[in-house]
């Protein structure tokens, strides 16, 4: 038996686990639905049994380690979740420890967008650099640096919000506090409020946008440039900030690239030097849902000293 970890990653209406060999091939995986209106004990309780039946199928002794993906502020010194809009129940709770004691062993925790960036770092589209930004458009944006092959953490584990980022002074209000945060100009959700404002429907979904933009409705094609630009000034901000060899955008609004990149790109040029005159890649995720299970499991080796 081989040396395998065990990541789990708690989504917006299932979680996963899965166990991964250090080659990243993926040995088990299973998956559930939790009612996080069910409340804190109900969601503790089935990140733990299902991080226990992937454990008790392959053994204690080739275990390298837990690592946990969670939507949300975390603050990794104590291992809380400080701000987590969509699982309320969970904010303040030491959901690290208590995961780990049920356990009886160590556990890592991370946020959802970081350890997807470090899955896409692993196996997937940034396998070939050490030093990558990814951006996750999705109801949110969520975003990951990795630097030197590591996620960038900062002082309290809370570096890499890039979602909320300002791209409009003044714009949309946000949850966090700020105004004009890029989630609320560049996600989805941001281009369905868009559509709502044009007139384009009340239920229409992203996807319904993307179709009347490709069938030349000009409005629906202005709220793929708008929103291509805000997530392009965004990135430039970035690459003059870093330097690093790559972009990635992930989420299931990367479906509407060929409507978006233009305008994007065109931004990222317009606003960073460094992009014009080097040759930094912004390309699209490979391994979509998938990034943050992979890079949960990836947490372990990635935090091994001498690695
Ligand atoms: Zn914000």
């Amino acid at each position: 038996m081989t040396e395998y970890s065990i990541g789990l990653d708690l989504g917006g209406t299932n979680l996963r686990a899965a166990a991964v060999d250090r080659t990243g091939r993926m040995l088990d995986k299973v998956s559930g639905k939790t009612q996080y209106s069910e409340g804190r004990e109900a969601i503790v309780h089935d990140m733990v049994e299902a991080i226990r039946a992937v454990r008790d199928r392959f053994g204690k002794e080739n275990l390298a380690g837990i690592g946990i993906g969670v939507p949300g502020f975390i603050s990794l010194e104590d291992g809380v979740i400080r701000n987590c809009n969509n699982i309320a129940s969970l904010e303040n709770f030491p959901i690290r420890d208590e995961i780990g004691r049920r356990l009886d062993t160590t556990v890592i925790l991370e946020n959802d967008a970081n350890a997807a960036a470090l899955g896409e770092k692993w196996i997937g589209a940034g396998r070939d650099v050490n030093d990558l930004i990814m951006l996750t458009l999705g109801t949110g944006i969520g975003g990951g640096i990795i630097s030197n092959g590591k996620v960038l953490r900062g002082v309290n584990g809370m570096a890499g919000e890039l979602g909320h980022i300002t791209a409009v002074p003044n714009g949309n209000p946000c949850g966090c506090g700020n105004t004009g945060c890029v989630e609320k100009h560049g996600s989805a959700t941001a281009i369905i409020a868009m559509a709502r404002l044009l007139g384009l429907g009340e239920n229409v979904t992203a996807k319904d946008i993307y179709d009347l933009a490709v069938a030349g409705n000009e409005k629906a094609i202005m709220i793929f440039t708008s929103m291509g630009e805000s997530i392009g000034l965004v990135l430039a901000t970035l690459v003059n900030v870093f330097n690093f060899p790559l972009y990635l955008i992930a989420g299931g609004v990367i479906g509407g690239w060929d409507l978006f990149a233009p305008a994007m790109l065109a931004e990222t040029r317009r606003r960073s030097f460094t992009f014009r005159s080097t040759g930094t890649r912004v390309e699209q995720a490979q391994l979509g849902n998938e990034a943050g299970l992979y890079g949960a499991a990836y947490l372990p080796w990635s935090e091994r000293k001498g690695i």
